[in-house]
């Protein structure tokens, strides 16, 4: 009888201890094929389904809409806050660059670890009860599809948006040439000049647009991060970009420019890199990229940390490294591995940020002018 009731007891331990999980959890994710590079319906689907199944913990945010109508879509994936509270939030992107699909396929991996993850994994939950993590992996859905269209490299090396063509432009040997797009990551206010070469140039890969502000997507990111929903309490954002391996810290509109804080970020993204390297020595180059390449200006990341609170900001450039030239896809059997490592990089981050951060209660409004002096705090100690 002993040996019997130790043995159901056993039966049911080991079944609570199978079923467990998946009973808590409750959560699920459509399916998203990571071992292959997906088109723009598949994205959408994809974030709006994983809201739709995870109502608990995951609401879709559409921030806006792109120059040809398309959300920009992403999620917000968090346990709601307990009542007069505001929790810390964080951002992951899978940036802005129409070319760059492995950055946008790393974003919905990020997901995928963080949904899946949710009451399974000591971490993960904690992140998702001690964090709002909002994820937007494709910011230029109009120049991503344009992208997927053709194999010609005009075509699948295109990097702008699909902004209509403007006649200004100018090549070796003629001027007043037509050419479509903007690149949405030099369109933000900051070093913007018509001064500026080649960013003044429509037929430049990197053209910053007829002034700051003239595209609805980076639009619609400024007013996100300036709303009363995240801002005072957004604390650190990746934006994901392909390739170089590269950690790029702020300023990159000005050489040898930097943030009052520039050691915490540093120290933090040394630490991030350090960890992704011991996955499978995938070595990034820590700084900002003015220094490490030329300037940039007009960078979304850039404006971002000079007129939010948010503290740690970084663009990380993903594999593979800069030996290969215009290596902006790699083979798809690396989606998966590059997501790994870097979600080890990302742990790093949040973990600091949570550790930060315990103490700290976010200021709810942005100030009336809508800037903020970077100097000052804004996260008010309790
Ligand atoms: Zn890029």
């Amino acid at each position: 009888m002993f040996v019997m009731r130790s043995t159901v007891c056993l039966l049911v331990y080991l079944l609570v201890a199978v079923w467990t999980p998946q009973t808590k959890a409750g959560a699920r994710t459509p399916f998203f094929d990571l071992t292959q590079y997906n088109d723009w319906p598949q994205f959408e689907d994809y974030v709006k389904g994983v809201a739709h199944d995870n109502p608990s913990f995951v609401q879709l945010k559409t921030i806006g809409r792109s120059r040809e109508g398309r959300p920009l879509l992403g999620v917000r994936i968090g346990k709601p806050a307990p009542a007069g509270r505001r929790k810390i939030a964080v951002w992951l992107d899978g940036g802005n660059h129409a070319r760059e699909w492995p950055a946008f396929h790393v974003a919905v991996y990020f997901i995928e670890k963080l949904v899946n993850g949710y009451l399974v994994d000591d971490k993960i939950t904690k992140y998702v009860n001690t964090l709002d993590i909002y994820v937007f992996p494709v910011l230029n859905p109009d120049g991503f599809v344009y992208s997927r269209t053709s194999t010609r490299a005009t075509i699948r090396q295109w990097r702008k948006n699909r902004a209509p063509e403007n006649c200004t432009g100018t090549g070796p040997f003629s001027s007043d040439l037509c050419c479509e797009g903007v690149d949405l990551n030099r369109n933000y206010d900051i070093g913007f000049s018509h001064n500026n070469y080649p960013f003044n140039n429509p037929c430049s890969d990197e053209f910053q647009g007829p002034r700051p502000f003239s595209e609805p997507e980076s639009r619609a990111v400024r007013d996100f991060v300036m709303s009363s929903e995240i801002y005072g309490r957004l604390y650190a954002l990746v934006s994901m970009h392909t390739h170089g391996q590269l950690w790029i810290l702020p300023y990159n509109y000005h050489k040898r420019t930097y943030p009052q804080d520039f050691k915490d970020l540093e120290t933090l993204a040394n630490r991030a890199a350090d960890r992704v390297f011991a996955y499978r020595e995938t070595k990034y180059r820590v700084g900002t990229a003015a220094d490490m390449l030329g300037t940039a200006t007009g960078g979304a990341t850039d404006w971002i940390k000079k007129n939010t609170p948010t503290k740690y900001v970084y663009v990380l450039e993903l594999p593979p490294d800069m030996k290969t030239w215009f290596a902006f896809q790699v083979k798809p059997h690396w989606l998966i591995p590059i997501g790994k490592e870097t979600w080890l990089g990302i742990e790093v981050i949040f973990d600091q940020v949570i550790e930060e951060t315990k103490n700290f209660q976010p200021t709810s409004e942005p100030s009336s002018n809508g800037t903020v002096d970077s100097r000052s705090p804004r996260f008010r100690q309790l």
